[in-house]
């Protein structure tokens, strides 16, 4: 079965075409459109302009790049939400029009979710991981437990991407900031404390960022002030998935999010995990991002279960929470 995933609930349109090989997704092309600002944050009606500028060649160059004709592709899916309304509205109108010109079947399936399925899916041996999900305006701690994917921890207000995001425009940094605060945390050298503050299993970022931010109107070092937030806010991330391993009794962790490329997270819940004698996995850089692949995938997973979506029923959902979904797929 090929299904063609449509991922839009942000700053990227991107279009997946995956294959079932016998429960195991191949990803056959997997092409994505980012928005860079020029200035400012995700502004959400020009970011839908910019998705519903490239959508369309952006299909046409997924089934090229996979070797297909339009009429192989079995199922149609996109992302129903989380996200922002205009770029969701922009994506589920592109779902619907081709599936209604193919005469195929659509699904909208929960973006967080497709985060850790496309693990799943794609590396050997994943199978009942934790995911530390870290993006842009996502973060979130997810395992499966009793017939959904729970969310044992999360950001109170603002995401870990988000976080890195505007510290970065207020240094002058280009969007997106994290790989350019990651080069600057690799040359810091004096650890500046900032606010740690997890409560319960959630955590929040806001106050260290204006933690951070006033050690920059202070004349602090950039390198440092950036090596000090990637140390602080990495620690507590791993912290936090750490207590949902124990609490769970899981042996695996997955990262996923456009975060999970940083090396320096990598390097501390990988060691985290070896302490506990558990697995350690994180997809290939263009599954980790929000792209249109991990949507084709879990629009599989669903379908393939049974799951069925008319398309007069196919709405966005701008609040759709992870343990919203029950996932039948699953046991
Ligand atoms: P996503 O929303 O999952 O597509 O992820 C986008 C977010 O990932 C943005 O906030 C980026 O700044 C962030 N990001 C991308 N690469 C890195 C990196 N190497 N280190 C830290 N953050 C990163
Ligand atoms: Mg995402």
């Amino acid at each position: 079965m090929l299904c063609l995933g449509i991922e839009g609930t942000a700053h990227s349109i991107g279009v997946g075409i995956v294959e079932d090989i016998c429960g195991k997704c191949k990803v056959l092309s997997n092409v994505i459109k980012i928005n860079r600002p020029e200035k400012g944050g995700i502004h959400p009606r020009e970011t839908a302009n910019h998705h519903a500028m490239y959508i369309a060649d952006l299909i046409k160059e997924s089934v090229n790049k996979a070797q297909l004709d339009f009429t192989d592709i079995d199922l149609i899916s996109f992302s129903k939400g989380p996200g922002l309304g205009p770029c969701l509205r922009t994506a589920a109108t592109a779902a619907r029009a081709l599936s209604l010109s193919l005469n195929k079947p659509i699904i909208g399936v929960n973006h967080c979710v497709a985060h850790l399925e496309i693990g799943r899916g794609t590396l050997d041996d994943c199978e009942d991981p934790v995911l530390l999900y870290t993006s842009g305006a996502n973060t979130q701690v997810i395992a499966f437990a009793e017939g959904r994917y729970r969310v044992f921890g999360e950001t109170l207000d603002i995401g870990i991407g988000n976080c890195l995001d505007k510290f970065g425009r207020t240094v002058g940094l280009d969007f997106p900031c994290g790989p350019q605060i990651e080069k600057l945390a690799s040359k810091g050298k004096r650890y500046l404390e900032l606010p740690y503050s997890i409560k319960g299993m959630d955590i929040a970022f806001s106050g260290l960022l204006t933690a951070a931010e006033q050690y920059y109107k202070r004349n602090e070092n950039v390198e440092d002030i950036c090596y000090s937030i990637q140390e602080t806010t990495f620690a507590a991330l791993t912290e936090v998935t750490e207590r949902a391993m124990a609490h769970t009794e899981k042996e695996e962790v997955l990262l996923g999010g456009g975060v999970a490329s940083n090396k320096r997270l990598c390097d501390m819940v990988k060691s985290m995990a070896h302490d506990r004698e558990a697995d350690f996995f994180v997809p290939s850089k263009n599954l980790c991002i929000d792209n249109g692949a991990m949507i084709a995938w879990l629009g599989f997973l669903m379908y393939n279960s049974g799951i069925r979506m008319r398309i007069e029923n196919s709405f966005i959902d701008q609040r759709f929470r992870t343990d919203m979904v029950d996932v039948s797929w699953r046991d």
